[in-house]
């Protein structure tokens, strides 16, 4: 074995520049945990906003980020029973405490004491990592390493959003913004697995032609001032029952404006902005609901992996790029230059 390893690090907070390639001392697992040879990574915000600096708390420096993990375990640690080395994997990324009252209903998105892996411990922008036993899910066979990276964490998230927290029925209608972003390109299909009509926005001819191409039913141009109107008009002017809002302040006031009355946004995501001034009485009168929504669970995941497994949901690929161009990973997703995973193929 080697000692050392390449990890994508940085040892301070800042613009892309404080990216590094370095040689660090490989890792050892401890109890309960495997090493896995890292083999794809797939990137999300979540690695551009904890590089900037962390809105939610202190991180560890430094720190290689790297949620969405694909790879072979190559080391066991203590204790590990139910896997073996050469098995290929990949991550449920939450580490939760396993005894608070959220835990024990099983609503372990909510567990107050939770970690993720890649943000608050190492993750999977290097040659090798660790993770708990706990954590790992089977890689589904028909796919690649680098279609199973470019899964996890939108996958669940859009799930956990429309299905589990928004009650997305069939015949309901749903509004799908961004579609070039990676749990809109989830989120689309997940709606149409689940029955729902689509109505997704994006930001070119391009883009609204690959949203047609994952199940929207309508797409609209959402750098035309009257988009709203059009989302409007694709429902007879009836509007959503459910509207997706990953953007935050920017996008709040027209997410509510899309809604049908008894209408739901669902949102998860903020780095638009965190607070928004709300109109109380439209709350009310159009007898709306906002509905948060974070991550998803160990069970959510393995739900929608055993749907891509079956090619039912299609992982969604903008490019992939060499652990050399982490720098480049970022620049793609800061500049919004992207339809749907940018993935870091390591080994
Ligand atoms: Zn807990």
């Amino acid at each position: 074995m080697p000692k050392t390893m390449r990890a994508a690090r940085f040892h301070q907070h800042g613009g892309r520049e404080v990216l590094r390639l370095e040689q660090v001392p490989l890792p050892q697992p401890g109890a309960g945990e495997v090493r896995i040879r890292v083999q794809a990574c797939a990137l999300n915000w979540l690695d551009v906003g904890i590089r900037r600096g962390p809105k939610f708390g202190a991180v560890p420096l430094p720190l290689t980020t790297g949620v969405d993990t694909c790879g072979l375990i190559d080391a066991l640690g203590a204790g590990v029973s139910g896997w073996q080395i050469g098995d290929a994997v990949t991550l449920y990324s939450l580490v939760t405490c396993g005894i608070c009252e959220f835990c024990r209903a099983g609503e372990v998105t909510v567990c107050p004491r939770h970690e993720i892996i890649g943000e608050h411990r190492d993750g999977g922008l290097a040659d090798y990592m660790l993770a708990p036993a706990r954590n790992l899910i089977a890689k589904p066979a028909s796919l690649s390493a680098v279609e199973t990276a470019a899964l996890p964490v939108v996958s669940k998230t859009a799930w956990h959003m429309l299905i589990t927290v928004a009650r997305l029925q069939a015949g309901e209608t749903v509004f799908i913004p961004g579609a070039g972003g990676g749990v809109a390109s989830m989120g689309i299909q997940i709606a149409k697995h689940a029955g729902a009509t689509v109505i997704a926005s994006s930001s070119s001819a391009e883009k609204m032609a690959k949203a047609r191409a994952l199940g929207a039913d309508h797409v609209v141009n959402y750098q035309e001032a009257d988009w709203v109107e059009q989302v409007l008009a694709a429902t007879g002017g009836r509007g959503v029952d459910v509207a997706q809002d990953l953007v935050g302040a920017a996008t709040w006031a027209d997410s509510l404006r899309t809604l049908a009355r008894n209408g739901r946004m669902v949102v998860c995501g903020s780095h638009s902005g965190t607070h928004f001034d709300l109109s109380i009485p439209q709350m009310y009168h159009r007898q709306l609901s906002i509905l948060g929504a974070n991550g998803g669970s160990y069970n959510e995941l393995c739900r929608v992996l055993d749907l891509a497994g079956k090619g039912v949901l299609r992982p969604v690929i903008d490019r992939v790029l060499p652990l050399s161009q982490i720098s480049e990973g970022h620049r793609i997703l800061e500049e919004h230059d992207h339809f749907g995973k940018v993935v870091i193929k390591i080994a």
